[in-house]
């Protein structure tokens, strides 16, 4: 069972009051108002597979939630990445795993496509996709590269006026599914790969594009997540994104936004996991009290307060110093770090709150919980995240 309408409240906290513009209140109502109407009556639906998310998602497409941070002329609605953050908050407040596939090809794919692509790129690749008529993905990982990403092994060779590329990428997301592939490949082996790798778009029609196989997922159930091989697919000059030997850089470019846009995701569903405990603790009956009443409960519900406030405000300075054209690393990181690892205490909390009703598939608590356990691993480990955060802080003092 999912969220009821009348459990969520429709209040503009005093966060959003303090930090965003009057345009960009109207956004949110307007984006929670079309969320409620368009994802809400089909989430279960597409929790158990009977809805395929794509399906809606071209909705969100035609309505404009595709490209917040885009132009006009590739599809967006040119308002920047502040405005993605908070329809991605009223998104997952519904349905996180129906959001992993909208931002997998919105931001994942398109976002890097916008900051570096020519503007044939932009035209032939972005645009499609931040309308919802195409889907993109992602492929970083593979067999033996997860955080090691200057360790990758995909190899694309120039034949004639041609690249040819093999190799393998896991855990995909949209990879089953997707018309393109952002691929991150080695160009130059001679080099270190930080100097030596390729970022391609390889469009997913291509000879020798497989999908090996579809992972079944612990959470974020809608969207589809594969392991795909690549042998001897063709590519052409035109299908470099940013530089030949450039693709560190565009990876590492792609990923504050990335990390920004993961931490709004956790927001969501850790506001939905507080408003379920709310809801639930001021009604529920015990020794003659509402269980709200007692303090082991209520102190549960001002740390999920506490702690979503400042995830919040931490993903907000993140998305604005990346509308503002500044280095994000540190912030992005800090935002998705701390949210990502807030949103599972909050869940845990809230499970806890409803007691064995929340174990079970008639709250959506459980679901939360199973959503947000991705999120310290995906889009960057708690571990690597730490990592380049205390560098950051080294760098700060010149040590
Ligand atoms: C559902 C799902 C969807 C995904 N979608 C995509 C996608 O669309 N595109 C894509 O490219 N990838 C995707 N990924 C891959 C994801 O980004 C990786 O799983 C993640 O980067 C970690 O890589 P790994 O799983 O290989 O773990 P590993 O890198 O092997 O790490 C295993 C453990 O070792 C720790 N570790 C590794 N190195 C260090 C270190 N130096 N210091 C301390 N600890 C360390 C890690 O933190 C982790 O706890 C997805 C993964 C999942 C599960």
């Amino acid at each position: 069972m999912f969220l009821d309408l009348a459990f969520i409240r429709f209040v503009i906290t005093m966060t959003e009051i303090a930090f965003l513009s009057e345009d960009e209140i109207k956004f949110q109502i307007k984006a929670r108002d079309f969320v409620q109407k368009t994802l809400a009556p089909v989430a279960e639906d597409i929790e158990q597979g009977k809805v395929e998310a794509w399906d809606i998602i071209r909705k969100f497409g035609k309505a404009g939630y595709l490209g917040s941070r885009y132009p006009l002329e590739y599809g967006g609605i040119g308002k920047g990445l502040m405005y993605e953050v908070l329809v991605t908050e009223e998104i997952c407040a519904v349905h996180a795993g129906f959001d992993m596939a909208r931002v997998a090809s919105c931001i994942l794919f398109a976002h890097p496509v916008y900051e570096f692509g020519t503007e044939a790129q932009k035209k032939k690749y972005l645009a499609p996709v931040a309308k919802g008529e195409k889907i993109g993905a992602l492929g970083i990982t593979e067999p033996n590269v997860g955080s090691d990403v200057a360790g990758t092994e995909t190899r694309a060779e120039k034949r004639g006026s041609k690249y040819v590329i093999n190799g393998e990428k896991r855990f995909i997301t949209n990879g089953p599914v997707a018309d393109y592939l952002l691929c991150y490949t080695v160009t130059d082996p001679t080099v270190k790969a930080k100097q030596g790798m390729t970022a391609f778009i390889v469009e997913t029609k291509a000879k020798g594009f497989e999908v090996v196989e579809e992972y079944e997922l612990l959470g974020m159930h809608g969207a589809h997540v594969g392991r795909l091989a690549l042998n001897d697919v063709e590519v052409s000059e035109e299908q470099i994104l940013g530089d030949l030997n450039g693709g560190f850089r565009v990876v590492m470019a792609g990923l504050d936004a990335e990390r920004t846009i993961l931490a709004a995701e956790m927001n969501g569903v850790a506001r939905a996991a507080m408003e379920e405990a709310v809801h639930y603790s001021n009604h529920r009956v015990q020794f003659r009290r509402k269980i709200r009443e007692f303090e082991g409960i209520s102190f549960k519900i001002a740390d999920m307060a506490t702690r979503l406030e400042a995830a919040r405000l931490l993903t907000y300075k993140a998305a604005r110093l990346i509308d503002a054209g500044k280095s994000a690393t540190k912030d992005a990181a800090i935002a998705k770090l701390y949210a990502c690892e807030k949103s599972i205490e909050t869940a845990t909390d809230a499970l806890q709150v409803l007691g064995g009703i929340g174990y079970t598939k008639q709250r959506p608590v459980e679901r939360f919980l199973r959503d947000a356990r991705l999120m310290t691993i995906g889009g960057g480990t708690a571990e690597i995240l730490r990592y380049l955060i205390q560098r950051e802080v080294f760098k700060e003092y010149d040590l």
